[in-house]
């Protein structure tokens, strides 16, 4: 059942020690990733000369906010990931133990693994992770649904379980092995790995990430924008109060 998502690339990541090749690669199947960072991001337009005339005369007297454009590339702002690490091969190690047979196109999970993995819609699409990690990304997405339906409408996803190294080592694995990791597009888009600009999208989804306590690999010395991953301080909780058994 491993791979439902379909991901071969699923993600990189735990960075600093494996500067591998990026996140991005092909993916069988996927028509809508581009490496071309930016390039489908121009359709969008101003919104902010368009809202006035849409505006109802019962609305006139309250201004709509500024609509935000999701798809614009950004810089990747200081304080991101306030309170929370990156989960490290060891912490990951000692709380799951080997994941399964590392594949670049995705491994078998163990069978002590898969009996911890779910296949659900966490709302915008299914993924197969991690049952506690499905479970908040379920309550992140319902959130963004609620606050921010027009970010909720753009999410894509480059999937979630991937047994597989990170790229370009061959000791250690990438969280996506465990499941606790999510690889996120923005109307189709995938921020590059590498790339120190990223999706609006990606940056607005922060403050819902952290509140469930996951990171956000902008964070990474290789930056890896579309890279969300339950954090070290997660999964040691989830460890300690028997979440993971
Ligand atoms: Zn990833």
């Amino acid at each position: 059942m491993a791979n439902l998502d379909g991901s071969s690339d699923g993600g990189v990541d735990a960075g600093s020690s494996d500067p591998g090749p990026t996140d991005g690669g092909a993916i069988a199947g996927t028509t809508t990733v581009t490496t071309d960072a930016g390039a489908n991001d121009a359709g969008s337009g101003d919104a902010n000369s368009s809202d006035a005339s849409t505006a109802t005369a019962s609305d006139a007297g309250t201004p709509a906010p500024a609509a935000i454009d999701y798809t614009v590339m950004v810089a990747i702002p200081a304080g991101i990931n306030n309170g929370v690490t990156a989960a490290d091969q060891a912490t990951m190690l000692n709380a799951f133990g080997n994941p399964g047979t590392p594949d670049p196109g995705c491994g078998p999970s163990s069978a002590a693994l898969q009996k911890l993995m779910k296949t659900a819609s966490v709302g915008p699409f299914r993924v197969t992770g991690l049952g506690p990690a499905v479970d908040a990304l379920t309550r992140v997405f319902a959130a963004v649904q609620a606050a921010e339906p027009a970010l909720y409408a753009l999410l894509g996803t480059q999937g979630m379980l991937c047994v597989r190294f990170v790229r370009g080592s061959t000791t250690n694995f990438s969280n996506h092995s465990w499941g606790t990791a999510i690889d996120l597009t923005i109307n189709g888009f995938l921020t590059p790995r590498g790339s120190t600009t990223i999706s609006q999208g990606l940056l607005s989804l922060c403050p819902y990430m952290l509140a469930e306590q996951f990171f956000w690999g902008a964070g990474f010395p290789t930056p890896d924008g579309m890279h969300y991953e339950a954090s070290n301080e997660l999964i040691t909780a989830w460890k300690a109060n028997g979440t993971i058994p």
